[in-house]
């Protein structure tokens, strides 16, 4: 794995999240492409693309602790995720961005909209935390005095539901819902990998673009964006059997036809689409299961998309090499934690 990552001249490292509060989610840490002949304290390139080092010596691991700060500023992403904030503490998130994402070395902060935004062309798709497209615009004056890029972010295919609560596209739109027939147990009883977990958008139903393209724009627009994480994680429906137009079909391919769509869709936007890992990841053969990876066969839709697409690989308890399997695919990939710094 080592050797095909420097023969084409990528190196990736996780740098781990940082505990800042304000409802973090998943910090996001960078990729970065090697110019040809750059060198590292690793290992260096030359120019037949050979690695010049002592073999007998393995790989060392970034070093934690007082040289991290140093390691993390060379990143040229260095991304926090947060969800948006409620409404009454638009003022505080807007003095935390200014004040503490510099302080942090964080240059790009991805903000989870979900269903909390006053979306003009829908208005009752807003959650009781949406804030308006004003309070958008002073989140992003603070991130230009912060130095700092702002990319939104919204669940796109999963997280239609949480836990026995409908999430409001599929609240007023049913007809989106993949799996009209298989709702949350309730009361809630979490089984594992093998329960009910969130609901998901057709991604084959014929309205649905004209229903979530709007709302994409609509976020681009308040950000400003150039960037935009359409999400795509944990999608345990797809290709329901039940669905009329899906039921059937190999769920990698109505997988990557979908992500393809958002990303042309974000394309003609000149907006770069990020999105989450999971799905492109066999779950099975890596024993990873169902969450971080794939179990429902979706993982060969790698081999469908669009490689400008950014892909985002988070993991909460440790690091496997999935970063590496991204990169020798073509992508560019941000190794993205959690709960730990290693
Ligand atoms: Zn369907």
């Amino acid at each position: 794995m080592w050797d095909l990552l420097t023969r084409r001249q990528v190196i990736h490292r996780a740098f781990g999240a940082f505990a800042l509060g304000l409802g973090m989610h998943r910090g996001l840490a960078a990729g970065r492409q090697l110019p040809d002949r750059e060198s590292t304290k690793f290992e260096e390139v030359n120019e037949n693309h050979q690695v010049d080092r002592d073999m007998t010596v393995a790989p060392q691991p970034p070093i934690m602790g007082e040289s991290m700060p140093d390691r993390w500023n060379v990143l040229p992403v260095r991304a926090l995720l947060l969800f948006s904030p409620d409404p009454p503490d638009v003022d505080l998130f807007c003095r935390f961005v200014r004040e503490v994402l510099p302080k942090e070395g964080v240059n790009v902060l991805v903000l989870l909209f979900r269903y909390r935004y006053k979306f003009r062309t829908h208005p009752e798709l807003a959650d009781r935390a949406a804030i308006g497209r004003d309070d958008v615009k002073k989140i992003l004056e603070a991130c230009r005095a912060a130095g700092v890029k702002l990319i939104p972010k919204m669940n796109l295919l999963a997280h239609q539901s949480e836990q026995t609560e409908i999430m409001p596209l599929l609240k007023h739109f049913p007809q989106f819902d993949e799996s009209p027939d298989l709702n949350p147990p309730n009361p809630w009883h979490p089984n594992g990998q093998f329960g009910f977990y969130t609901k998901s958008l057709c991604p084959r139903h014929p309205d649905l673009f004209s229903m979530i393209f709007p709302l994409m724009d609509e976020l681009i627009e308040a950000c400003e964006a150039d960037a935009f994480h359409v999400a795509l994680d944990e999608v345990w429906i797809i290709a329901h059997d039940r669905c009329p137009r899906c039921g059937g079909m190999d769920p990698a391919e109505v997988f990557g036809q979908y992500a393809t769509s958002l990303r042309n869709h974000l394309a003609e936007k000149k907006c770069r689409m990020w999105m989450w890992s999971d799905r492109l990841i066999d779950g099975k053969t890596t024993n990873l299961l169902s969450w971080q990876a794939s179990t429902n066969n979706t993982h060969r839709a790698i081999d469908m998309i669009p490689k400008d697409i950014v892909i985002c690989d988070w993991k909460y308890e440790d690091a496997p090499p999935t970063p590496g399997y991204f990169a020798v695919k073509g992508f560019d990939v941000l190794p993205s934690t959690c709960y730990k710094v290693d």
